[in-house]
């Protein structure tokens, strides 16, 4: 093992084990252990170190190499430190242990993004203590509550610190997974953009009444079955946009598989002939997704219930707003919408880069030092990450990393949120070396 793996490695491993489990609860999280480890690493190199702290406990670190001249562009490197939670008795290995075996360091955040929050924090450090100087300032941002709205983390800092955190252009998770395209050269898909998410709850309301003399009642869980079944077999518009045109022109592949999947009447079809996560993602891709999620509802046993709460997640395309989601609800329900009330929803509209901009460049020409021949595609991340504040504040916002070819694209898919999630430190060092390459390019001048 290098210096360069052994010290990610290293990095990684403790911050697995600070264990910074955020379920949602403003109690959660404690971010603050690792913004500490952070700052104990960071120690020593003369990097400039702010903390930030809008909640007890969720604390965010900055840490800042500045450039030389303001006009030049800068770069936030922005690597999160919390985690969702994992259920340990279905893991092979201690999920907040940080072990290595074989190669590998298991544990929750491996992937999802400790892996390159580390990594940042090693090509910020090694850059700082090689006397890198650059035109334009380096930004590195170990934030807080990615895991859930990003209420104590980059909202937050996004809305309130932008002297601190706010850059040009922003790197974050994740991407840059390598496939081989339909030629056999090599596929680092960019996310340049991401969906939306809208989390609503939908009331159902019934009679009561007791439950020994149900003929004919107005039962509210009956209704919500009828609900979320109707939810269920809705078969949404395909929509193909720009993003998804431009991936697939990006990945080459063979005419038969492109042109069904550029056809909205044969892309569903055509999915049936795919691996099922590969056909999941590109399902998600191109309409908008509802997964009924949670109920509540009933109060006892011998009651006929007279309210039911379902909540929804569901992920919208470019464009769409709350409204189109209310018509979209509308529509998969028919006769049974009015017998649905939306109480509560949480619209968080989809947000898009563009990809022709000199960080795409950059990323373009270092790429080649890893995988030479290789091509960068753009593609819609159709889960949330932090880029969305950036990207709503106008800064041109990429989901990447750099991976070696030990797992597949289908790997990360299991294990993104799932079970026994590790990461190999061939990667965690490809990562870190491409950071530096990344810093150099775009901010030497
Ligand atoms: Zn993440």
């Amino acid at each position: 093992m290098t210096n360069l793996t052994a010290e990610v490695t290293d990095l990684l491993q403790h911050l697995i084990r600070n264990a910074c489990v955020n379920d949602g609860s403003r109690g959660s999280g404690n971010e603050v252990r690792s913004a500490d480890l952070l700052a104990g690493y960071f120690d020593g190199s003369g990097i400039d170190i702010e903390r930030y702290e809008p909640a007890p406990g969720r604390t965010s670190l900055v840490a800042r190499i500045e450039g030389r001249r303001a006009e030049a562009p800068s770069l936030l490197l922005l690597g999160h430190t919390d985690v969702v939670p994992a259920n340990e008795s279905r893991w092979r290995h201690d999920p907040f242990g940080g072990e290595l075996i074989d190669g590998e360091v298991w544990g929750r955040g491996a992937i999802d993004m400790l892996n390159l929050t580390a990594s940042m924090a090693v090509a910020t450090r090694r850059l700082a203590s090689e006397g890198f100087r650059p035109d334009g300032t380096l930004i590195f941002l170990a934030v807080a509550d990615e895991e859930a709205l990003g209420t104590w983390g980059s909202e937050h800092l996004s809305r309130h610190e932008l002297d601190a955190v706010g850059a040009d252009y922003v790197i974050t998770e994740s991407g840059g997974i390598p496939e081989p395209g339909g030629d056999g050269a090599l596929r680092l898909p960019v996310l340049v953009g991401e969906k939306g998410s809208c989390w609503c709850t939908l009331r159902v309301t019934g009679t009561p009444g007791h439950a020994s003399l149900p003929y004919k009642t107005d039962n509210a869980l009956v209704t919500a079955s009828r609900v979320v079944q109707r939810l269920a077999d809705h078969v949404p518009e395909t929509r193909i946009h720009d993003t998804w045109r431009q991936f697939l022109a990006g990945m080459a592949l063979p005419p038969e598989v492109t042109e069904p999947l550029l056809d909205p009447e044969r892309l569903v079809p055509a999915l049936a002939d795919l691996p099922v996560g590969m056909a999941r993602q590109f399902h998600a891709c191109t309409h908008t997704t509802i997964a009924p999620t949670v109920v509540h509802g009933g109060t006892k046993t011998n009651v006929i219930p007279d309210q039911v709460d379902l909540q929804l997640d569901i992920r919208t395309l470019p464009g769409q707003t709350l409204p189109d989601v209310q018509a979209i609800l509308d529509e998969a329900l028919g006769d049974l919408a009015d017998r649905v009330e939306m109480i509560e929803a949480h619209d968080d509209p989809s947000t898009i880069s563009p990809a022709d901009t000199p960080l795409w460049d950059t990323l373009e020409r270092v790429t080649q030092g890893f995988y030479a021949g290789s091509h960068l595609v753009p593609m819609l991340s159709v889960g949330a990450t932090d880029a969305r504040f950036f990207r709503r504040q106008g800064t041109p916002a990429y989901g990447f990393g750099m991976f070696s070819r030990k797992l597949t694209f289908e790997d990360f898919g299991r294990m993104f949120h799932g079970d026994d999630e590790r990461v190999d430190v061939e990667s965690l060092r490809l990562s870190t070396e491409m950071w530096q390459a990344v810093a150099r390019d775009l901010l030497a001048g």
